[in-house]
């Protein structure tokens, strides 16, 4: 049993992570700013003796007393990153440092919540975690891209310099209920549009790809990742090699939700990398890890938790 702190703990992932921890019997102390989440994520955990919240920023230092580390606070949706850029950059980089320096005084291991878009508009397919990437240092989305390369940085620098056992997990796109239905990201916003016969917004000629992992799976990637022995460090990618391009992804939400929504071709948003499938044979390899889940499935179950949502706006 462990005494976890989750940070970002009420957001998409955090919050899922925290239902996952309680569930095999560890204790939970979930801290957020709410910058991009609300409480209701976790308004099921409050009361719990073993679930605490806290509100805090990561931005500042945080002197608690737990045995192992999740940072995963930082808004994802391209959206919402891209709001407050400057806020954006502080919380990966500033944050990895506040957390860094809490897993060195405790002694513990940290595992850092990092991203497909450290490989910016990736110049090699699929990505495997020995590629440097392409990203553009100055754009829209350099905020989010080169907040996490450099908290990368800072999670090996103090593993060489320290001895600090860091787990870097590379998340591909996810998703699944408990997304935020504003979040901006493409697949909520396509539910949501789709479920209220709007346009569904395709941006560029939708033949730019993606690959989707559902929550479920990515959750169980990230535990057996943090208990795996230490010297598996990472970094390591996750995600769920299964491609798929925004056409295809829009028609398969259509069909799903059956709905008479038209498709709006807008333009494509600066930097918006073309490609983006993950090679998971580290994970596959290492940990025994891959994901279960078929699309198909994973949006049946995302639909119906939005139809929720809607039907019952609070
Ligand atoms: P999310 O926006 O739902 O959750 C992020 C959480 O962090 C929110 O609850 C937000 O309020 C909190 N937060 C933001 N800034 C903070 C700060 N300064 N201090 C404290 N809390 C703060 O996003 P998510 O999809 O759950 O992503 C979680 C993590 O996983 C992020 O670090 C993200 O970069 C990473 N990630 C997610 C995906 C994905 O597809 N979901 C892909 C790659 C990486
Ligand atoms: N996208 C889209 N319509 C939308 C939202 C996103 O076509 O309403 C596209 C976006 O341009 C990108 C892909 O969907 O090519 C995934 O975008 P998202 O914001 O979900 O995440 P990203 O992988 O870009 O961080």
């Amino acid at each position: 049993m462990h005494e976890a702190l989750v940070t970002g703990g009420s957001g998409f992932l955090g919050s899922h992570l925290c239902d996952a921890l309680l569930a095999r019997g560890d204790s939970v102390l979930c801290v957020d700013n709410f910058f991009t989440s609300q409480r209701s994520n976790v308004k099921h955990l409050i009361g719990r003796t073993d679930f605490e919240l806290l509100r805090h920023d990561v931005v500042f230092p945080l002197h608690v007393e737990v045995d192992r580390i999740f940072n995963l606070a930082c808004p994802a949706s391209p959206v919402h990153y891209q709001f407050d850029p400057v806020q954006t950059t502080k919380t990966s980089v500033i944050g990895a440092i506040n957390m860094l320096g809490l897993a060195k005084r405790l002694g513990i291991r940290v595992l850092q919540a990092s991203t497909s878009e450290v490989y910016g508009d990736p110049t090699i397919h699929p990505q495997d975690e020995g590629y440097w990437g392409r990203v553009n240092p100055i754009g829209p989305r350099s905020c989010y891209d080169e907040g996490k390369r450099c908290a990368e940085t800072l999670f090996f620098d103090y593993h060489r310099q320290n001895n600090l056992e860091i787990k870097v997990m590379r998340i591909f796109n996810t998703y699944g209920p408990r997304m935020h239905p504003n979040d901006g990201r493409v697949v909520s916003n396509f539910i949501i549009q789709a479920m209220k016969n709007e346009p569904i917004t395709i941006y560029g000629d939708g033949t730019q790809t993606r690959s989707f992992c559902y929550v479920d799976d990515l959750i169980g990637g990230m535990l057996a990742f943090m208990d795996s022995p230490p010297e598996l460090t990472g970094p390591v990618n996750f995600g769920n090699p299964h491609e798929c391009s925004m056409l295809e992804l829009a028609e398969r939400i259509l069909q799903l939700v059956d709905s008479r929504s038209k498709l709006d071709f807008m333009p494509l948003p600066q930097d918006d990398p073309l490609q983006r499938c993950p090679d998971i044979t580290i994970a596959k390899t290492k940990l025994g890890w891959e994901p279960r889940v078929n699309l198909e499935d994973g949006l049946k179950e995302t639909v119906s938790w939005f139809r929720h949502v809607i039907d019952n706006p609070k």
